[in-house]
């Protein structure tokens, strides 16, 4: 699942791409996706409507727009929203005349995907960006995507005023990277907490936006195990854990997130995070700081955690 750095990678896209332009419609083939309109009502609320600028809240999207409103996008598990153009496969008998490359040509003859991009690059080479389920049609010709192998990208619209009564936004934890989350408000929120270190990391309701990649990079930082108990974490440690939050989250946003699953920046481009990590999904592989530990991989409620044994107490 896109976390923080994957989300705001994805909003300096928009704001460098989408600003300024109109909204002129929007199309999905996954009404659901869309959670507080139905799709007509949907469409006759944002059309018209210009983008003023994009932001983030946790893992969400957020999309102001002229006359109060905002779009909200959560990416869920396989979600990326993808800036680009595309037409429908059964516009493209009326194009054979134009000349499109034959990568392009052989993507259109095996008929398995209801858009196609008619940029070349990795809007059509990169399987992962050919999931196109909801798109919002722009002022330039342009659209937004959002490409969703597995259906669980959610949206909504709502006043910019009143976010906060939309879904859980109101109830989200403070933002790590805010200047405002102080290593004494880390301290105060943690000192609240019980259970184990990785599970409160990953809590939303918490610290908004690190989710499985960054907890188990965080912790391998940090030198703590992940099943260590929050409210057995010395001052230190937490000092520690606090200072390699920021570290990380802002060394992946340098990296435009982590790309191993089906997260893509804005231009269907990979991240580069997947080869920086040290501890996610590197099982059985040597601890990269060179101690003899191997990651191991263990199960803390359904979710995975990786972590060297050997450095990480
Ligand atoms: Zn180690």
């Amino acid at each position: 699942m896109p976390e923080l750095p994957e989300v705001e990678t994805i909003v300096r896209g928009l704001n460098k791409k989408a600003v300024g332009l109109k909204i002129v419609g929007a199309w999905t083939d996954w009404a659901k996706t869309i959670k507080t309109h139905k799709l007509t009502d949907f469409v006759h609320e944002i059309k018209g409507r210009k983008i003023l600028r994009a932001r983030r809240r946790a893992k969400y999207i957020m999309i102001d727009l002229s006359g109060g409103k905002t779009l909200i996008i959560h990416q869920k598990i396989s979600g990326h929203l993808l800036y680009g153009k595309w037409i429908k496969q059964s516009q493209i008998s009326n194009l054979k005349s134009q000349n499109y490359n034959s990568k392009f040509k052989t993507k259109l003859e095996t008929g398995d995907q209801k858009w196609v991009s008619t940029i070349s690059g990795p809007l059509q080479d990169d399987p992962y960006n050919r999931f196109i389920r909801f798109i919002i049609f722009l002022s330039n010709g342009y659209m937004l995507g959002l490409s969703d192998v597995r259906r669980f990208g959610k949206i909504f619209l709502g006043d910019t005023d009143k976010i906060e009564n939309i879904n859980e936004i109101g109830k989200l934890g403070p933002e790590p990277l805010d200047p405002k989350f102080t290593l004494a408000k880390f301290k105060e929120l943690m000192r609240h907490k019980r259970g184990v270190i990785k599970k409160v990391l990953m809590d939303p309701f918490v610290i908004a936006g690190i989710g499985n990649i960054y907890s188990d990079e965080i912790l391998w930082y940090a030198g703590v195990a992940p099943l260590r108990r929050v409210e057995k974490l010395t001052d230190k440690e937490l000092a520690t854990i606090y200072k390699y939050i920021k570290f990380v989250l802002k060394k992946a946003i340098g990296a435009k997130g982590d790309s191993q699953q089906d997260y893509r920046t804005l231009e269907g481009k990979f991240g580069n995070y997947q080869n920086m990590q040290k501890a996610y999904q590197l099982t059985g592989e040597k601890c990269q700081k060179h101690d003899g530990g191997i990651i191991k991989r263990i199960v803390i409620n359904s979710r995975s955690a990786h972590f060297c044994p050997v450095h990480q107490k």
